[in-house]
Order: C-alpha cells, then sequence, then structure tokens
C-alpha cells in the first residue's frame, strides 16, 4: 500500500548520514567520556567536537550548551532550574502563553503549585503572542519569559527578540523553545537575545532521545538532576556520545540544506492549502498567514458550515496509508481538543475537526496529488 508520511512535527526517520556518523560511537569508541583514561579522553574529545558543531550553528559559544534527554527535559531544566535560582533573589513570577508546549505549560503548573506565580498570556486568532501583552504582565517579581520560537501545531512565529528586548529591560531571563523551528528558519542566540533555548534532535533527521538547553554564559540556572557531576555539574549522567554525534550531524545538515528545504516545503504546502480551498469551502487554514513555519498546514473544518470528526477522519486518512495529526490529544482516556486552537477562538468541534499535515524530506508533490484525492473520497463518504 502507498504510504505518506505528513508527521514531521512529530518526529523524523533519522537521516542515513547521521547514522553513519554515529555508528563508529557504539561499539568502537565506546569509553564514558568522564573516565581519566584513553578510552574516555577519546570519547570526550568527540562529545566536544558535537556540542561546538551544535553551538556554533545557533551562534553560541560551545561552552553555553548542556546536552538533555530532548526537548521535554531541556523545556523542564529551563523553566524549574530558572525558578529555583531566582527564589534566592526573591522572585517568583513566570510569563509564559497559551500557545506553549506541554513541556512548557505543565512545569509552570508544578511551579503555580510550589508558590510561584504564572502568568499565562492569551494568543489571538492567528495564534500569535503580542509583546505588548508582555510588556503588560512584567513585575519586578518577573524573572522569566517563556515563548516558543514558532508553535507546533499551527507553525506561528513568534515575536522573541523583541519580546527579549521587553523582558531584560525589566531585568527577567528569556526562554524559548525552538524544538521546531531549528533546521526551518535562521536561528541566532545571540540576534534573538534569549538567555535559554530548547533544542531536539529528532525533529530534524536525529535521533530521538537527545536534545540540549543553550544557557547564555552567567545564566543563573540550577541542575534539576542530581547525581555526578557531569555537564560541568548542570546535568548529570555519563554522556550520551553516539546520540550526540547523531545531533550534531544532522544540525549540521539541517542548517546547511535550510535554504533549499524551506523552498520544496513552501511549495508543497502552498499548493495543498490552494487546492484543499478550492475543493472545501468550509474549511480554515490556522495560523498566522505570513509569519509561519514553512511545512506545517493545519486545517479545520468550520463546524457550522459542515459536521466531521477529526479523529475519524484522521482514521480513514491512516487506512488509505496517509500519517497526519488530528486537533485532539488523547488525555486521561479521552479525546480533547488542542488547547492552542480552542486558545485561538475555534469552538470544541471546530478544534476537534482538525488535520495538521506536516512535511519534510520525503515527501513530493505526488503526495499533494495523493492527498487531495485521499480527502475527496474519504469526506465525500463520511458526509454522504
Ligand atoms: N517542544 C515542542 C514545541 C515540541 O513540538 C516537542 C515535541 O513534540 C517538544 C517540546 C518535546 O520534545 P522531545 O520529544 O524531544 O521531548
Amino acid at each position: 500500500m502507498r504510504r505518506v508520511y505528513l508527521d514531521h512535527t512529530a518526529t523524523t526517520p533519522v537521516d542515513p548520514r547521521v547514522l553513519e556518523a554515529m555508528q563508529p560511537y557504539f561499539s568502537e569508541t565506546y569509553g564514558n567520556a568522564s573516565s581519566v583514561h584513553w578510552f574516555g579522553q577519546k570519547a570526550r574529545h568527540v562529545l566536544e567536537l558535537a556540542r561546538e558543531t551544535i553551538a556554533g550553528r545557533i551562534g553560541a559559544q560551545a561552552g553555553e550548551l548542556f546536552f538533555t534527554s530532548g526537548g521535554t527535559e531541556s523545556d523542564n531544566f529551563a523553566l524549574v532550574g530558572a525558578a529555583y535560582a531566582a527564589r534566592s533573589k526573591g522572585k517568583r513570577h513566570v510569563i509564559t502563553s497559551k500557545a506553549e508546549h506541554h513541556a512548557v505549560l505543565e512545569p509552570c503548573e508544578v511551579l503555580a503549585e510550589e508558590g510561584f506565580a504564572v502568568s499565562l498570556l492569551d494568543i489571538d486568532r492567528d495564534g500569535m503572542v503580542s509583546p505588548e501583552a508582555v510588556h503588560g504582565a512584567m513585575t519586578d517579581s518577573t524573572f522569566l519569559v517563556s515563548i516558543m520560537s514558532a508553535n507546533n501545531e499551527v507553525g506561528t512565529i513568534y515575536p522573541v527578540k523583541e519580546i527579549s528586548e521587553i523582558a531584560h529591560a525589566r531585568g527577567a531571563m528569556v526562554h524559548s523553545d525552538a524544538v521546531q523551528s531549528l533546521g526551518k528558519m535562521p536561528l541566532d542566540v545571540r540576534e534573538l537575545g534569549v538567555d535559554l533555548m530548547t533544542l531536539s534532535a529528532h525533529k530534524i533527521y536525529g535521533p530521538k532521545g537527545i536534545g540540549a538547553l543553550y544557557v547564555r554564559k552567567g545564566t543563573a540556572i540550577e541542575p534539576i538532576l542530581h547525581g555526578g557531576g557531569q555537564e560541568r555539574g548542570k546535568r548529570p549522567g555519563t554522556e550520551n556520545v553516539p546520540l550526540a554525534v547523531g545531533f550534531a550531524k544532522a544540525v549540521e545538515l539541517a542548517v546547511n540544506e535550510m535554504e533549499v528545504e524551506i523552498k520544496r516545503m513552501s511549495r508543497l504546502r502552498v499548493e495543498l492549502e490552494a487546492r484543499l480551498r478550492s475543493r472545501f469551502p468550509a474549511i480554515i487554514i490556522n495560523g498566522h498567514p505570513t509569519l509561519r513555519l514553512p511545512h506545517i498546514l493545519n486545517v479545520s473544518f468550520d463546524s457550522n458550515k459542515i459536521s466531521l470528526e477529526g479523529e475519524m477522519l484522521l482514521m480513514n486518512m491512516d487506512i488509505h496509508g496517509i500519517a497526519v495529526t488530528s486537533g485532539s490529544a488523547c488525555t486521561s482516556g479521552s479525546m480533547q481538543p488542542s488547547h492552542v486552537l480552542l486558545a485561538m477562538g475555534r469552538d470544541t468541534r471546530t478544534a476537534k475537526a482538525t488535520l495538521r499535515f506536516a512535511f519534510g524530506k520525503s515527501n513530493t508533490m505526488d503526495d499533494v496529488d495523493y492527498v487531495v484525492e485521499t480527502m475527496d473520497e474519504v469526506i465525500g463518504r463520511m458526509t454522504a
């Protein structure tokens, strides 16, 4: 059966060049990078080269990059680590937005339970956070503003540079979750002015289970894991050398090939959007019309015009070999509509009748043709 993978925001396959780069570091060069002997030092050298490569591609110094187990851990480290460091200075307020990933929202809930104040900013119909709202929420107690670089569901790109200036003017730090924007738009930590930035390898054709947190030199952050003194005491745990090498290779490739890939994916996205608009007048395109990632197309079917169950649609697409995501997530055994779409003002039924297409390296115009044909058939049947 024909299979079309259009879920590249969920994860990506490991690029064969990444796999090849990682291969020697499982059983040839296998030392513990913290051991002082020859085996260990060989591994250490490779690990530090990987760190330099990644840091260099985002405008950071190698010493400012800490390896973690992925985006979720990096977000937790940024939020909780910054909060614990700020506590000793008497600062207890964090600002974030309703568009953030659960890896930011849930640590904020934990901080709120621990007595920190959390401001959860609204987003507009395009999923955008306004810098004015950040400005309005700042207090003398604010230690951190956490606003993602681009949204994983609707692709909206946030004004992080402007937000950094506002936060810094009031003495607060800035964290940005850049998991989805790495390799999809230029990212430079100095240009953006961020103090903390989250990265993950498996969204850019790297291995699952590794990410990094950029921590600007001099930023006050406490470790959230405790154990050995690895990663300069900030993130204990035996260093994962093969995955770090794979991550570095993936970043190198993503940055080198970004310009070409942005153009290619934008063409596919624009074509799919145009064709869906012409066939289904009831669709709403979610996300900012211009400030958006090149590969994400998020469409809802307006519940006032058509009655469609997103999960059924997704399953029917899967039966035809097409992998996409719906506008719902399984929480405690029931399907809940996306918190981002609800915050954008979509009603529950419309939010549930949503599909997210996320293009990647494997996709071609033939895939767009197949998706449109399939949706014609499936939606025709579901609404007959
Ligand atoms: N942040 C964003 C914006 C994401 O899209 C994801 C993954 O979907 C994460 C964080 C979590 O990253 P990881 O899967 O590496 O833990």
